[in-house]
């Protein structure tokens, strides 16, 4: 079920994200965006949400927000020329896979319970010093489970175990991402690059509060009107005005 993020919401976003990590950011957008949905449950833990699908609803209310196609730039990493491209929303959601499934790793004896990471998982990273240990804290939160030889549980894995847990939560986290093959229209070099929708919705979402705020403040200067009655109008009618506004 797709919901557009209405004009209100878009200020409310950049006014309750400005200065927040991210992670969070893309949170309150996807708040914001389902606050209205009759069909999401209240109690529902947008925090717990695999990754996957963070991303799959972010695509789908970005869609309802802004229309299909996403402008994009990337910046070349062996000759450093920018090109901009559009993406398909539709497309991307095509091609995206279910979030994985729990799985169990059987390893020198060990069992361990792997699990897809969540936005809370990334918020835990993020308050770590170092990179190393961000990625340490990553590997941590996925292992819901882990049994010993003995049977018995256990929240310290062995260091010959941990490398190949820490890898194949990488490959697992990995083929969660969205990845984009691109290629250099100036040097031909190609490259993968990640897509982060919680990063390109916000950039969009910051833009057009600012436009509209600038909007508002000018037909209310004009004309009068309440911030809610301008921010209710549909925006065509909000530029017709603002033609007038300008003209006369
Ligand atoms: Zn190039």
């Amino acid at each position: 079920m797709e919901h557009a993020l209405p004009p209100l919401a878009r200020l409310e976003a950049r006014e309750q994200g400005a200065h927040l990590h991210p992670v969070d950011r893309a949170l309150i957008l996807l708040r914001l965006a389902e606050r209205a949905m009759p069909e999401t449950s209240a109690t529902e833990a947008l925090p717990l949400l695999p990754l996957a699908e963070r991303d799959r609803r972010l695509l789908i209310h970005r869609r309802a927000t802004f229309g299909d196609r996403m402008p994009c730039l990337a910046e070349c990493p062996s000759c450093g020329a920018t090109q901009e491209f559009e993406l398909s929303a539709a497309e991307i959601l095509t091609g995206l896979d279910e979030p994985r499934p729990e799985e169990i790793l059987e390893t020198d004896g060990w069992l361990v319970r792997v699990r897809a990471l969540r936005s809370a998982d990334l918020a835990a990273a993020a308050r770590e010093k170092t990179p190393e240990r961000a990625a340490a804290v990553l590997v941590a939160q996925a292992i819901a489970e882990a049994r010993g030889p003995d049977g018995e549980t256990s929240n310290r894995l062995p260091d010959h175990v941990w490398p190949l847990i820490e890898a194949r939560v990488a490959e697992r986290e990995a083929a969660a991402e969205i990845s984009l093959g691109l290629a250099c229209p100036a040097c031909g070099a190609g490259w993968t690059a990640g897509f982060d929708i919680g990063a390109h919705f916000w950039t969009e979402v910051e833009a057009d509060a600012r436009r509209l705020l600038s909007e508002v403040a000018a037909l209310a200067e004009r004309f009068g009107w309440s911030e809610e009655a301008l921010l209710t109008m549909p925006a065509s009618r909000r530029r017709a005005y603002l033609e007038l506004a300008r003209v006369t």
